[in-house]
């Protein structure tokens, strides 16, 4: 079969598409024929060997795909052959036209949901779930700032605090990032390539600030999230890629809180506990994954470069 294969850390080129030996599941594994990939932006920062991840060369990237299951181990009983599933996680990685999952890796895929759709889940999905409900502990009389929503991982908060009734503002970088936004539901937009949009931001809370800023890119804003935020408010960090200067006493000002997370460190009871809840709103249509471009599987090196240089709109997606 056909997969990506990374023969060292550096640029997009160490990417290999390649044939490689077929797989076949064991035990409680399960072998899933992948119909669409999620590129995420840690698997640039994976492949550059800027982000803790051991492993050994050549190895296959990925984390997120969905696809129909081809192949089941003995011990099987959450899925069977030629059911729709996705992927939050893999045992061999999920670029490629197939991957080994644990049992634990995978998810049922509602027939409403397309697998690009699918594709869009894992991280993003169980990342804003877990930033909104279990670190900020959001409740429904306050206003969530999505600082940076055009991408994988801000559409899905938007769609998330709407769905509890939130009032949501959010911000984005470019004019299609603007209109993304608006049209996923979020009640006040702002762009924040615009000089002095967080007094727009302020203003529009009546001067109160925000009660929860989930923060996509905390070394260009942590220090602005920090003038904008209402008493007892919370700042979660998901995105960083650098340092930042800030001034503690603007956090004491309002009893704030800043909380860092990174979903890998989320236990599988957890894990399991938000697919459950995201599966109602899949299933339903309340939750609905917004698809930006797609790339051909060969195609990786112009997805990872694409993914870390272009305004964001939605989620990349690799077909294989
Ligand atoms: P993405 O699809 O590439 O989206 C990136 C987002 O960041 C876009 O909304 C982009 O807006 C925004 N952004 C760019 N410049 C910004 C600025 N100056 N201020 C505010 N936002 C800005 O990536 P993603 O998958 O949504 O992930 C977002 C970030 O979270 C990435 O850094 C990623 O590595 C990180 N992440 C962390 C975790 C975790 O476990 N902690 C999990 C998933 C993702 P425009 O393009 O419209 O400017």
């Amino acid at each position: 079969m056909k997969a990506i294969q990374v023969y060292g850390y550096g640029d997009p080129e160490v990417m290999k598409y390649e044939e490689i030996q077929d797989l076949h599941p064991k035990g409680h594994q399960i072998l899933v024929e992948i119909k669409a990939i999620g590129v995420n932006p840690v698997e640039t920062y994976i492949r550059a060997g800027m982000y803790p991840f051991q492993t050994q060369f050549p190895f296959t990237l990925g984390f997120d795909a969905a696809g129909v299951v081809k192949e089941v181990g003995t011990e099987v009983t959450k899925v069977k052959i030629g059911d729709r599933v996705y992927t939050d996680g893999t045992l061999t990685g999920s670029y490629a036209a197939e991957t080994l999952c644990d049992e634990h890796q995978i998810f049922p895929l509602p027939q409403r949901i397309s697998f690009e759709q699918g594709a869009a889940i894992g991280i993003p999905f169980t990342t804003a779930y877990y930033a909104l409900f279990y670190k900020a502990q959001v409740t429904a009389d306050e206003i969530v700032l999505v600082h940076g929503a055009s991408g994988g991982v801000g559409t899905a908060v938007i769609q998330l605090a709407n769905n509890a009734g939130l009032n949501v503002f959010a911000t984005a970088g470019s004019k299609e990032g603007i209109k993304l936004i608006q049209t996923q539901g979020a009640h006040e937009v702002f762009d924040h390539s615009q000089k002095g949009y967080e007094d727009a931001i302020l203003k529009a809370t009546g001067d109160r600030g925000a009660n929860v800023i989930i923060e996509m890119l905390a070394n260009i804003n942590l220090a602005k999230d920090l003038k904008i935020l209402a008493k007892k408010g919370r700042i979660i960090v998901v995105g960083c890629r650098g340092e930042v200067t800030i001034n503690p006493r603007d956090l004491m000002r309002t009893n704030g809180a800043i909380h860092g997370i990174v979903i890998f460190n989320t236990t599988r009871e957890e894990k399991e506990a938000i697919h459950a809840k995201l599966y109602g709103g899949l299933a339903s249509g309340m939750i609905n994954p917004v698809i930006g471009k797609e790339f051909a599987l060969e195609k990786v090196a112009e997805a990872h470069r694409y993914i870390m240089s272009t305004k964001a709109y939605g989620k990349i997606i690799l077909v294989p």
